[in-house]
């Protein structure tokens, strides 16, 4: 039978927005930095040596980022993931997971792996529950090109192998599908993670920020995918864990694992989203579409304790109506966008 005095509890620390979504999930930007150039995400063209980064010094420091945690925490918070920009490009990055890990919450870290064999001991030693890691080719070409680096694929590979070491598993990779350029890497990586502790997923190549180009016909549906590789093997879908889970899961009949995929274009998620973002300087975001944050800075910055920005973010959720994929048509599209870089993906 459920506690009286707990449900009233509940209903004090839960903030729901206009469509009873809560505020379970913050994605926390660390840097807007990046060591690659994904044709998808950071353009060079778009992103070169003239582009006008966030000043460093703008960036909130560990103790700040702890404190919005700590306020999205009395509002129901159970996960965080760190991201960017490449998160690992932020010095000292443990640091703040060793603040963040005190807190009894899920943190995860979503990276390019280039520096993860690097940091694996210390993230996993600093509190770290888990990592996904951003892949989408075995093919050394295809890979250069996606992301205009020159890490090589081996380097990834072995940053998967130093966290799956140090125990930040399930490692997920995250394979973004775009037509024409990496459809051939869908099997293999399948092929290639089978029997592993890592789950690929199969993300739908998405309409964020204005830099990219984007355009429907390079999407690839997540139901192709799932059809095409049902031709090669046997797979069965599976329950999701959660109502929030955005990536819909399927296992391999002789066990041998489980792939996963993430339809943000062709069946967006926005009924069950309880994502916020924070920007690395300090914004709040309540959609990845959204054209603008919520500027917290000076509450941030001057407020001593965490009543004050807890009510503040809670003035924000209350309000929040966002749901950007399911209205996703020409009249929504042209508008101002923040890049998925500096909002965090
Ligand atoms: N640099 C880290 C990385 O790549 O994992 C973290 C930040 S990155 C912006 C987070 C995720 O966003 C990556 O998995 C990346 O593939 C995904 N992403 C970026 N642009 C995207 C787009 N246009 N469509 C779908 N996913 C995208
Ligand atoms: Fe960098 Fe990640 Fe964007 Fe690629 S997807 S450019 S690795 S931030
Ligand atoms: Fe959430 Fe906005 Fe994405 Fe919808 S479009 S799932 S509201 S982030």
């Amino acid at each position: 039978m459920s506690n009286p005095h707990h449900l009233l509890l509940d209903a004090y620390v839960m903030v729901s927005d206009k469509y009873g979504r809560q505020l379970r999930d913050l994605r926390i930007s660390v840097t807007d930095r990046c060591n690659f150039r994904c044709r998808y995400c950071m353009p060079r063209e778009k992103f070169g040596s003239d582009h006008a980064f966030m000043p460093k010094r703008a960036f909130l420091s560990f103790d700040e980022i702890e404190k919005v945690v700590k306020s999205c925490k009395e509002l129901g918070l159970q996960k965080v993931r760190i991201t960017g920009g490449e998160p690992l490009l932020r010095p000292n990055l443990p640091d703040l997971v060793k603040k963040l890990s005190k807190l009894d919450l899920d943190i995860a870290l979503t990276t390019n792996a280039s520096l993860l064999r690097k940091y694996a001991k210390e993230l996993s030693e600093a509190g770290l529950n888990r990592v996904t890691v951003s892949l989408d080719a075995l093919d050394q070409d295809i890979h250069s090109k996606m992301t205009d680096s020159n890490t090589s694929v081996d380097t990834i590979l072995d940053g998967i192998n130093a966290a799956i070491e140090f125990g930040l598993t399930p490692v997920k990779v995250n394979c973004v599908v775009q037509k024409g350029v990496n459809e051939s890497e869908v099997k293999k990586l399948v092929d290639h993670f089978r029997n592993t502790e890592v789950i690929v997923r199969f993300i739908e190549y998405m309409d964020v920020g204005r830099t990219n180009g984007w355009m429907l016909g390079q999407v690839i549906p997540s139901f192709d995918i799932i059809n095409y590789l049902q031709k090669y093997f046997d797979l069965n879908p599976l329950n999701s864990e959660s109502s929030s889970d955005v990536a819909k899961r399927w296992a391999h009949s002789d066990g041998s694992g489980e792939i996963g995929v993430i339809s943000s274009v062709s069946s967006p998620f926005c009924g069950d989203c309880v994502r916020a973002r924070l920007s690395a300087n300090g914004y709040l975001h309540t959609c990845l579409f959204a054209s603008g944050g919520h500027d917290l800075r000076a509450i941030i910055h001057n407020s001593e304790d965490i009543q004050t920005l807890t009510e503040a973010i809670r003035a924000i959720w209350t309000r929040r109506d966002d749901r950007y994929s399911e209205l996703r048509s020409s009249d929504n599209s042209a508008l101002p966008r923040i890049e998925m870089s500096y909002i965090g993906g």
